[in-house]
């Protein structure tokens, strides 16, 4: 038991883990066929009161606290719930409001993002820019009361069903990262604003990851995150540490299923008249992966306590993603290993979990410029 979780998140984290596995993990298996979620998951994870769990109630949240969120994200992971993501929803897109936004825009947006009523997505990324995000050339230009957007993005998780696009422009291009700015988008029945295709990928098949486009796309003014422009990456860089966190977190809940999935089936496998769990080898590997998880979920417990207490700082945070991203897929790896050939088949869920995870070493920030990032401190110290 660790310190962050009181009496009250072990009740939320008994009802959140009820609520994935009885509710959305039979619907996995469909989601993934058909390449998207149904709509409806949404508004049944705000009923489930899932969405925006740290946001205050006075916007329509749960009132809780980063262990909340904690909870919901390390619970979806263990559940491999992957084709939703409430991670950009609640723990990126509403903090970007909660913490940059006027009160008109949270009042505006964050009720019903807890209601599940609209579905947020942030788009960063283009074609063109993606860890180097001062390359994106998607362009705000201000006309009278109105910013007139061009460009395209893409990887956008959620960007199939998002009504709400948090997007980072160019509103000067000539001032390099102060001339970035957030601007949110309500993409419902908006000239010249046009999704792609549904992206290909080799995991997380549920998940809607798509194209955005914004071809001379107007919103107004007031929709500029922040109270000027150029602050976007100031924004972007303030909630970076969660975000990362969040990740590291629904990570840790996935080695332990992957091991626990694969301790079921070596219990069970005969090989050479025994089950496969006598074989010494088995025994030593799931030694290693329940050691590495153990050490991973306590690093992750003492990065929570630090973000509850507002001391989690940006290479720690890196610390966490990449070293728990990295041992996750080492973990699966190895557990499918023992599962041999029916480790192999899509059906088995641990086959599912080998090509689902090995997007989290990219996203978020790649692992090598997670590695930059804690080297720059270091040498900053030096
Ligand atoms: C499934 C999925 C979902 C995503 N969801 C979103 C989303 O919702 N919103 C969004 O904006 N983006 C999203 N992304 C994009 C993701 O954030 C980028 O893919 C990621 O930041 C890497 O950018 P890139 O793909 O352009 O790779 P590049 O920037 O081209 O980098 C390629 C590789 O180069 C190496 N590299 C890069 N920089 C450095 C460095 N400084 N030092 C050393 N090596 C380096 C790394 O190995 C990296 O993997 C998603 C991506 C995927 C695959």
């Amino acid at each position: 038991m660790t310190t962050w979780m009181t009496d009250d998140v072990v009740l939320f984290r008994d009802n959140v883990r009820k609520v994935f596995e009885r509710e959305f993990a039979p619907l996995e298996e469909r989601w993934r066929r058909q390449h998207l979620a149904d709509r409806s998951v949404w508004r049944q994870a705000g009923e489930m009161g899932l969405l925006c769990t740290s946001i205050p109630e006075a916007y329509g949240g749960g009132g809780g606290t980063f262990a909340h969120e904690a909870v919901v994200a390390h619970e979806q992971g263990r559940a491999m719930v992957n084709s939703f993501s409430i991670n950009v929803h609640s723990g990126i897109v509403a903090h970007y409001l909660l913490a940059c936004g006027s009160e008109a825009q949270k009042q505006r947006w964050l009720p019903k993002m807890a209601t599940g009523e609209i579905v947020a997505a942030i788009a960063m990324s283009e074609p063109g820019a993606g860890s180097d995000l001062q390359a994106v050339r998607t362009s705000a230009v201000r006309e009278g009361d109105e910013y007139v957007i061009d460009g395209a993005k893409t990887f956008i998780t959620n960007g199939h069903h998002a009504d709400l696009v948090c997007v980072v422009a160019k509103t000067d291009p000539s001032r390099g990262a102060k001339g970035v700015s957030l601007l949110m988008v309500e993409t419902a029945g908006l000239p010249g604003f046009r999704r792609g295709r549904l992206l290909e990928k080799i995991g997380q098949h549920g998940l809607d990851t798509a194209e955005l486009f914004f071809d001379g796309v107007r919103v107004p003014a007031a929709h500029l995150l922040g109270d000027e422009e150029g602050q976007g990456f100031r924004q972007l860089m303030q909630q970076l540490a969660r975000e990362r966190l969040l990740i590291a977190i629904g990570a840790v809940g996935m080695m332990q299923r992957a091991i626990d999935e694969t301790l079921g089936y070596v219990a069970q496998r005969q090989v050479f008249g025994e089950p496969l769990l006598a074989m010494q080898n088995t025994r030593f590997k799931l030694a290693e992966c329940q050691t590495e998880a153990t050490i991973a979920q306590a690093f992750v417990d003492a990065c929570i306590e630090r973000q509850l207490a507002g001391t989690l700082d940006v290479p720690t945070a890196a610390m966490a993603k990449w070293s728990t991203t990295d041992k996750l897929c080492r973990i699966v790896d190895e557990c499918l290993q023992l599962h041999g050939g029916y480790g192999y088949m899509t059906e088995y869920p641990i086959a599912r979990l080998y090509a689902d995870v090995r997007v989290l070493r990219i996203l978020g920030g790649a692992n090598e410029v997670m590695k930059e990032l804690i080297a720059r401190s270091m040498e900053r110290q030096a």
